[in-house]
């Protein structure tokens, strides 16, 4: 590759990572544990084999129809033209920077964060500011306004639930930053499902708000990592922002049938959120009583630590089949929730690692 003209500031650049490893119990990547029902299956199966069909034809450019179940979804009073999907919420974030963000721009977040913020950033030709959370991963709004007062960005972050440290942020310090911002300001709320009871999303600051974006995905309580689609909530005008950069027919007929199939079964695909909430919180439980700090968590995984040499521990449970996440800030590690069977599979790996 360093024979090719690539651009200079891609040059040293890493891909995205996270192990893809064929091991027994997966727990890296926040996904849903719990596969679609046969029930569900089968229902995808008739659904795709509707669109088939007529296949030779471009899709709805516009997902009007998918677009449409998300804001019933999401209620708050959003409307369709209130928003849009993508190819995961990846997606839409790279759509964001390449209408608001761009070369002699600048986006910031708060660290430790989600790791394709400033990498989907860089790509677009975005420059990336750090700025830092709180000791305990919060984000007081006083810190989240001095930083944003201090480097005026065209776009700022906030990630509620946060990955990968689980916290969610309260609203007054989005409406603090929503006061102060000179720009965009995007809440990604990809675990808003996996909150506890009474921590309100940011969909209910939308109105009056025509600068607020709340970017969503059916990647983890939708269960449908497998099928590519994020979506946003925001003012009408930054729909039509983004219309100007998204490519034409981005979203597959294929994904956006699948996506409205998930939607109709909602009830049974977000009746395991509960369950995962629960085995949430008793692993949370169970590492403090074993002695470890714990970030609390409102998201399907945990980070934990602190380690002198995470990679160790990292490796000593992968050896025994489980597969954790070393990402965060140097001394944790992270582990998603998964089903009871794969927790105490963890559970005795960790205890084995160490
Ligand atoms: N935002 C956050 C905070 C995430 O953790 C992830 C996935 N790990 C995403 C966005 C992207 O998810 P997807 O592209 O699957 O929607």
């Amino acid at each position: 590759m360093s024979d090719l003209p690539i651009r200079d500031d891609l040059r040293g650049r890493e891909p995205y990572g996270a192990p893809q490893l064929d091991v027994p119990v997966r727990l890296n990547t926040n996904e849903n544990p719990y596969p679609p029902s046969p029930r569900l299956v089968e229902a995808l199966g008739r659904a795709v084999a509707e669109v088939a069909g007529g296949l030779n034809r471009y899709p709805d450019r516009d997902a009007v129809e998918l677009r449409k179940d998300l804001a019933d979804y999401l209620g708050h009073g959003v409307t369709a033209q209130q928003v849009w999907a993508a190819n995961g919420s990846n997606e839409i974030i790279q759509q964001i920077l390449q209408a608001f963000g761009g070369p002699g721009r600048t986006a910031l977040g708060f660290e430790p964060s989600y790791s394709m913020h400033p990498i989907i950033t860089r790509v677009s030709g975005t420059e990336w500011i750090d700025a830092y959370r709180d000791e305990d991963f919060g984000l007081e709004a006083e810190r989240a306004v001095a930083a944003i007062e201090e480097h005026r960005p065209d776009i700022v972050f906030l990630t509620s639930p946060n990955n990968p440290t689980g916290t969610s942020l309260p609203l007054e310090a989005i409406e603090a930053v929503l006061a102060v911002a000179p720009g965009m300001v995007v809440v990604d709320e990809a675990y808003a499902e996996f909150r506890r009871q009474g921590t309100p999303s940011a969909l209910s600051l939308l109105p009056g708000n025509p600068r607020l974006i709340v970017t969503r995905t059916m990647s983890k309580a939708f269960a449908m990592a497998g099928t590519r689609v994020g979506y946003l909530a925001a003012d009408p005008a930054v729909i039509d922002a983004l219309l100007l950069v998204r490519l034409p027919y981005h979203l597959s007929a294929v994904t956006q049938t699948v996506a409205r199939t998930a939607i109709a079964y909602q009830g049974e695909l977000l009746g395991a959120v509960e369950t995962l909430r629960a085995e949430r919180d008793a692993l949370v439980g169970w590492l403090r009583g074993e002695g470890f700090e714990v970030a609390d968590s409102d998201a399907n995984f945990v980070l934990f630590g602190r380690f002198a040499d995470r990679r160790a521990v990292w490796q000593g449970v992968l050896d025994r089949g489980v597969l954790i996440r070393e990402v965060g800030p140097p001394e944790w590690l992270r582990v998603s929730v998964g089903t009871p069977e794969e927790m105490a599979a963890f559970r005795a790996a960790l205890k084995a690692a160490l």
